[in-house]
């Protein structure tokens, strides 16, 4: 089978370009369409640092824009590419294929928190902080906690089914919105779920549209399920002598009792990282981490604690400690800047996200630390471990070109350690143009046929976001 990635489209002549700018200028406002190079330019990107200027920009202030933007590009035949804030990690805000980009950061507006139903109604372009913070005040949050959560949005968040530390407890985007609107390519608009918390007639749609990466439709609202804050966290951090020990602990407190808010590994260099941030005095002995979140109310908390601790004291930890509220926040933030500063590190870091049943973490550990030693590439893994979904970090240097033939060959090793170990090739970020060689490796032929199947019923001209998650070589 050729997986090759997708080649280009062929541009757009000039002229029907150019009509098709009018029509969007005279549809929404000559102000929200950009098609200068330098303005093309800052939508070339995201965190992938691939680069790929689009034909033009359409910045959406509206569901009726985005309506209009669809129906105009449908009918002349230009792909187009939703795009939030841009911080995706594997270029599934690109215009791989040229075409549109349709930015939907204008469309930030919290339409509604309801304490009643304990649901917000909000719009795709909401920075996910900015939620959080209106929230707060009325004792609330939204559960999914991307580490990107100061940048990115909500509607980046919905199509790429994003996560971060507390899915250990509380699950991931797919478990916490009620319901979604989107537009689908030929501008019809599509409302699936609503505003109960079961529901069951038809397909569930909005499950479906959630983590499709803005191949399917463009959201243009979302109701979300909301929760408690709760009363108060407490933060363990425990030192192990070995990556073994301390994944070992990951299964112990995983097979047992209370579930986390959150499980955290780290391993030697990551350890060294937050040793050199400062936020914590770290034993030169200690060769891995877990960072154990737990959270509850007042009156239970210590309980919760001592039942982890009891649990924890039965393995052969170097150092159990319990860290003080303000400890734990730059433990925290310490964390949250390992990937930014690894990247700062390394000419290129490349990283995976690759996830496994947590029973099988000590395995993919042991597999990792062998294939960083076999192709002689330096491996730095940190990440969810009480959902099995470590951040596996090559760094390499693009000028070693003998250094750079031997990432994929790595690579594939790395996901064929992952199927086989019954786990998935991305636990958050998803496939986009990095990982869509490897799909069919994951993916068995029958859903693989529906899934394309459904892309072309949603969108029979291929236009929505092309190029993205299936090799292009695979037949329909
Ligand atoms: C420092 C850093 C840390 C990160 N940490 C995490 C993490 O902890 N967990 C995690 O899951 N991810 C993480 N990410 C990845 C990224 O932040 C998430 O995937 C996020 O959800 C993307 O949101 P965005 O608004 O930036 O989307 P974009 O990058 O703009 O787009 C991402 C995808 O969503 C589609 N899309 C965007 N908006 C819409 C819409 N309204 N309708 C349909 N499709 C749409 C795009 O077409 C694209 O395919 C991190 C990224 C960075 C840079």
């Amino acid at each position: 089978m050729n997986l090759s990635p997708p080649s280009p489209r062929p541009a757009l002549d000039a002229e029907p370009l150019s009509l098709l700018l009018e029509q969007l200028r005279r549809a929404l406002s000559a102000e929200q369409v950009l098609a200068g190079a330098a303005e093309r330019e800052v939508y070339a990107w995201d965190n992938t640092g691939v680069r790929h200027p689009p034909w033009a920009v359409v910045l959406a202030a509206s569901q009726a824009d985005v309506q209009q933007t669809l129906r105009l590009c449908h009918q002349a035949g230009v792909p187009v590419v939703p795009r939030g804030a841009g911080t995706g990690n594997v270029g599934g805000a690109l215009a791989v294929q040229g075409g549109i980009i349709l930015s939907l950061q204008r469309m930030n507006r919290i339409v509604e928190i309801s304490r009643d139903d304990r649901l917000a109604v909000v719009e795709p372009g909401v920075v996910h902080s900015r939620l959080q913070a209106e929230l707060k005040k009325e004792g609330l949050f939204w559960p999914p906690d991307p580490s990107s959560a100061r940048s990115c949005s909500l509607g980046g968040n919905l199509a790429m089914c994003a996560a971060g530390a507390n899915a250990v407890r509380y699950g991931v985007t797919r478990d916490w919105v009620l319901g979604v609107q989107g537009v689908l390519m030929d501008g019809s608009l599509l409302t699936a779920g609503g505003r109960t918390s079961k529901g069951v007639v038809g397909y569930d749609l909005t499950r479906l549209l959630i983590g499709s990466e803005g191949t399917l439709a463009v959201l243009t609202q979302a109701t979300l399920k909301l929760a408690p804050v709760p009363e108060t966290k407490r933060l363990l951090r425990v030192l192990f002598a070995s990556v073994a020990e301390a994944t070992e602990g990951v299964c112990t407190l995983m097979a047992e009792g209370e579930t986390p808010t959150a499980i955290e590994f780290l391993d030697e260099s990551a350890l060294d990282l937050l040793r050199r941030s400062g936020a914590v005095a770290i034993p030169a002995e200690g060769k891995a981490m877990l960072l154990v979140e737990l959270s509850g109310s007042q009156a239970g908390i210590s309980e919760q604690v001592a039942a982890v601790v009891a649990r924890l004291q039965r393995l052969s930890c170097i150092e159990l400690l319990q860290a003080g509220a303000e400890e734990a926040e730059s433990i925290w933030a310490a964390r949250y800047a390992l990937s930014p500063t690894l990247k700062k590190l390394a000419p290129k870091r490349i990283n995976e996200d690759v996830v496994v049943p947590v029973s099988r973490l000590p395995e993919l550990m042991a597999g990792v630390s062998a294939l960083s030693a076999e192709f002689a590439i330096p491996i730095v893994n940190f990440g969810h471990a009480g959902n099995g979904n470590i951040h596996v970090n090559l760094l390499v240097d693009p000028a070693n070109s003998e250094q750079m033939a031997l990432v994929e060959p790595l690579l594939a090793r790395l996901f064929q350690l992952v199927l086989q170990l019954q786990g998935s090739l991305s636990g958050e970020h998803g496939v986009g143009i990095q990982k869509q060689a490897y799909v069919p490796w994951e993916l068995d032929p029958v859903s693989l046929r529906l899934q394309r199947e459904m892309k072309a019923l949603f969108d029979p001209k291929g236009l929505l976001n092309p190029g993205k998650i299936f090799p292009a070589s695979l037949p329909l």
